[in-house]
């Protein structure tokens, strides 16, 4: 490939790789947003619109329960509560009282939310699971007990005075529920940050449609309430459903694509290509002498490697120690450079076996790239063939490709043979 074609390549990438931080939750939002902002579109899908919450609830609660997924149960549990809550009171009560009723719900809907986030998935009927119900049930209770207290006690929920105005006057949440959903946003976002995960995220950006749900409540008037809480719903849906794309199409321990996406990608593959088959030497030694801990580090850091293969390959692990790297678009001859690259590379790899730092447990060992230590001696062996008149089915290019790495391997370890 040539040099500026690599590189739009790689901007594409760049792009891409930004752009999907927020696929698919920003478009979900983009047109809810569109839709409470379009009557006509309002208009058009009527007859729909009262199912869409229902719809949105049965599916979460099935895939919730088929998939062990407890904190979606939770979350569409508090979800729907919120919602029927704002809905019982919003039609035919006082304007102070539904006030403070949206805004005690303003506080402890994103606060439970964040909440749910940062705790791990304990089950329902289990005895976590149990007092997580027993939590929500106790807060439910809590927001009737404020709606019959006087005045004075809630007066501090619908305090506006904190905030911009012109900033937030557009909504009706006062001041400690603006503040709940500035703490929920900044403890999901922050636990992003430090250890990023499907559910988090999906609850980060789950905020943003329930945020908006409890904005547009007005007196008397539930607004687009329903329709955003079930928006966030559906967020949190779609998130365990690419959760479990992701769990069956990606590798967990090395972050690259795993075998059935390879076969996949084979089987899209038209024109020319080139299929290269990679094998650690020697891999069972490392087991042997560090233990599977630090065999599992190392295929980390290879893998690691492999992703930024040139010459737009790509890399997937073919299965416990073998890799494979497809080059669409190139033939065998061209990819050499950039494979002998990746061996090098691997080779030259400075693997530094050193005992953990701080552990809890036993002093286990970890491996970095730098600093003093015992140093672990890690090369692949690499094997190359291409689509031809010989090999025109993929199978046969992959059957080719092992054949080469085995010769590669009988040639001594540490090289690619064509
Ligand atoms: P060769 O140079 O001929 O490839 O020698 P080798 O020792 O690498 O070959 P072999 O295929 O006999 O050994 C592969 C080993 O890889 C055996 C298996 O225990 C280990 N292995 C496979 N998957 C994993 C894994 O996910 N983690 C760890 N730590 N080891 C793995
Ligand atoms: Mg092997
Ligand atoms: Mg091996």
């Amino acid at each position: 490939m040539p040099r500026a074609a690599q590189q739009a390549t790689h901007h594409y990438e760049a792009v891409w790789k930004v752009l999907s931080y927020g696929l698919p939750e920003a478009p979900i939002i983009l047109a809810a947003l569109i839709y409470t902002h379009a009557k006509w579109l309002q208009d058009l899908v009527a007859p729909l619109a009262p199912f869409f919450p229902y719809a949105v609830f049965g599916a979460g609660v099935l895939l919730g329960w088929r998939f062990h997924r407890s904190r979606l149960l939770f979350a569409l549990l508090l979800v729907t509560l919120a919602d029927r809550t704002l809905l019982y009171f919003a039609v035919g009560h006082d304007l102070a009282r539904d006030r403070v009723v949206l805004q005690a719900i303003g506080v402890l809907l994103p606060l439970n939310l964040a909440a749910l986030t940062l705790t791990a998935e304990r089950g329902v009927l289990t005895p976590p699971g149990l007092a997580r119900f027993a939590l929500v049930l106790g807060q439910l209770a809590l927001v009737a007990i404020l709606d019959r207290e006087a005045a004075g006690a809630t007066a501090a929920l619908l305090h506006t005075r904190l905030l911009p105005q012109w900033l937030f006057g557009w909504t009706s949440l006062a001041d400690p529920a603006l503040l709940a959903f500035f703490v929920a946003g900044g403890l999901v976002a922050a636990a992003q940050l430090m250890s990023p995960t499907q559910t988090g995220r999906s609850f980060a950006w789950a905020l943003i449609p329930t945020f908006f749900g409890l904005s547009t409540v007005r007196p008397g008037n539930p607004g687009f309430s329903t329709f955003y809480l079930a928006t966030a719903a559906l967020i949190l849906i779609v998130a365990v459903a690419e959760a479990s794309y992701h769990m069956a199409y990606q590798d967990s321990l090395t972050g690259l694509p795993a075998r059935r996406a390879l076969n996949e990608a084979l089987l899209r593959l038209g024109g020319q290509y080139t299929v290269a088959m990679l094998d650690v030497d020697h891999f069972k030694r490392i087991n042997d002498h560090h233990g599977h801990d630090v065999g599992d580090q190392v295929l980390k850091m290879i893998a690691a490697k492999l992703a930024q293969v040139g010459g737009g390959g790509k890399a997937y692990r073919y299965g416990g120690e073998e890799f494979a790297v497809i080059f669409a678009g190139r033939g065998a001859e061209s990819c050499l450079p950039d494979l002998e690259g990746l061996r090098q590379t691997v080779d030259d790899t400075r693997f530094i076996l050193r005992a953990r730092f701080r552990s809890k447990k036993k002093k286990e060992k970890v491996l970095t790239d730098r600093g003093p230590g015992q140093r672990v001696p890690v090369t692949i062996s690499i094997g190359v063939a291409e689509k031809n008149e010989r090999h025109t089915k993929w199978d046969q290019v992959v059957k080719a490709a092992d054949r080469a790495l085995y010769r590669a391997k009988e040639g001594g370890r540490n090289q690619v043979q064509a």
